[in-house]
């Protein structure tokens, strides 16, 4: 099939690989010149396992190809991918601007059935404004061509974007009823057939309950952290610890265990945005979802947890202090910086006077240019930070370390190598890496999320 996706993204370059990977001639555009010369140079933009290999492979066979011309990406795909951001807006709404011109551009150019598909997240009735969009370019040119627009909200997982979309447990795919729609429907199945040969994944329903879907998944993972770390906080005043508790009430089925891990609150470039989008949809029609909005002011404040633990050992001014930290991005196996909580934790210690020395594997580069935007409101502020190319070598003098990040590299350090690195053996562990009481017999003072057992 011929397929073209609009945005290179996150989600738009892994959608685009996986699809060419299975055969589809899959034309990606961006209105990033950088980011299309980076690909068609055969560099990859974003780190994401398994990524540089698939694009490798098909690019070279001629099945995957990067560009900015938006005439010709429309003239290529019979189905259309819009995969382009939804940032907030000023008032945590979703702000549509891009998945609005991308729909402007295709109907400006198509003359031929498009199925066009809102694979980006977006608030319900999104797809009705979409196709408002691609009606009035179509009515401006006086062309008839016909289309049908698809909901189709991604769900994977920065970090493991090739694993989750290639092994999706469902496929949503919100159709209209009507014949275009039915049509749509069917190319949509015929495109993800290969991943349905194990058992059926796709759940089909109206594009409301689609566009609906994806927001409620989100708030409900990010229900479920911001639970635990209310309880994490209670449990570290109480003297109780939160990962007994967490297996404790895992283990009854209808709880489980996943996203119930205690630590510095979520971030990245989905959970807080869509909790926003979905408390703003709420209010837009009179109604207030009490419980997001408090799981959003939990996340915010938890942000500050682990500064305030740091301040509370060392006093308000750390002039002349140093800290290691481990673990810049959001979560692990990926360089996003995106509302990353070590944003938080950086800022509020060079404020007050310290000096850092990071690690991460991957995103380096990244939190130097989100940083640069961070202090831009801070001029004078001394910009003390500074990268380690290993996780030890962070460690040499410092008063403490801070892990921000779970990354595989840092779960089994030579705590004797570390203790003797650093000037004082105190870690403040925002990821609950390490078991309190092996710290404390390996002389480490050790303060994790609500593991303060007494
Ligand atoms: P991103 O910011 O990484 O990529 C978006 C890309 O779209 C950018 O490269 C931008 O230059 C390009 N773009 C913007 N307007 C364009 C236009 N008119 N034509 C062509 N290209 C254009 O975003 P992302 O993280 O891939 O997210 C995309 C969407 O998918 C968002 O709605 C997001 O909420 C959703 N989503 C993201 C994830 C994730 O883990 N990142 C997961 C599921 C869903």
């Amino acid at each position: 099939m011929n397929i073209t996706i609009i945005g290179t993204g996150y989600v738009g370059l892994v959608t685009g690989a996986c699809l060419a990977d299975l055969g589809n001639n899959v034309f990606c555009l961006d209105l990033d010149q950088t980011k299309i010369d980076l690909l068609t140079g055969g560099g990859v933009p974003i780190y994401e396992p398994g990524l540089k290999e698939i694009i490798e492979r098909n690019v070279e066979v001629g099945r995957l190809t990067f560009s900015t011309d938006i005439a010709a990406s429309v003239a290529h795909g019979s189905v259309q991918f819009i995969a382009v951001g939804t940032p907030p807006d000023e008032d945590g709404s979703a702000d549509l601007q891009y998945v609005l011109a991308a729909a402007r551009n295709i109907g400006r150019y198509m003359t031929d059935f498009k199925v066009v598909v809102d694979k980006s997240t977006v608030p319900v009735g999104t797809a009705g404004k979409v196709s408002a969009a691609i009606k009035a370019e179509l009515a401006q040119r006086a062309v008839a061509a016909g289309f049908s627009v698809i909901s189709n909200p991604e769900f994977l997982k920065e970090g493991a974007a090739v694993e989750d979309f290639t092994r999706p447990d469902r496929i949503v795919l919100g159709a209209d009823g009507d014949e275009a729609g039915q049509h749509a429907l069917a190319t949509m199945r015929q495109l993800y057939a290969p991943f349905n040969r194990n058992h059926e994944r796709t759940r089909v329903m109206d594009v409301k309950s689609a566009e609906f879907t994806k927001y409620a998944a989100n708030a409900m993972l990010a229900t479920r952290i911001s639970f635990m770390n209310e309880l994490a906080n209670l449990a570290d005043k109480v003297g109780a610890d939160i990962e007994l508790v967490r297996q404790g009430i895992g283990s009854d089925p209808r709880i489980g265990y996943s996203f119930l891990y205690a630590g510095t609150g979520y971030g990245g470039s989905c959970f807080p945005k869509d909790v926003q989008a979905i408390v703003r949809t709420a209010r837009e029609h009179g109604q207030a979802l009490r419980v997001l909005e408090a799981v959003e002011a939990v996340n915010n404040d938890q942000k500050y947890v682990l500064a305030n633990k740091i301040m509370a050992q060392f006093g308000p001014s750390l002039t002349g202090r140093t800290f290691a930290l481990w673990g810049l991005a959001f979560k692990p196996n990926t360089d996003d910086m995106r509302d990353a909580p070590s944003r938080v934790v950086i800022k509020a210690l060079l404020r007050a006077g310290a000096s850092i020395v990071a690690h991460d594997p991957a995103a380096v580069q990244e939190t130097q240019r989100v940083l640069a935007l961070d202090l831009a409101d801070a001029p004078g502020l001394l910009v003390n930070i500074s990268y380690a190319g290993k996780p030890m070598d962070a460690l040499t003098g410092a008063d403490a370390l801070i892990i921000m990040t779970e990354w595989k590299a840092y779960r089994s350090p030579n705590l004797a190598a570390m203790k003797a690195a650093m000037k004082s053996p105190i870690v403040f562990d925002g990821r609950n890496l390490f078991e309190p009481q092996l710290m404390a017999a390996n002389g480490f003072q050790y303060a994790g999320i609500g593991r303060n057992t007494h």
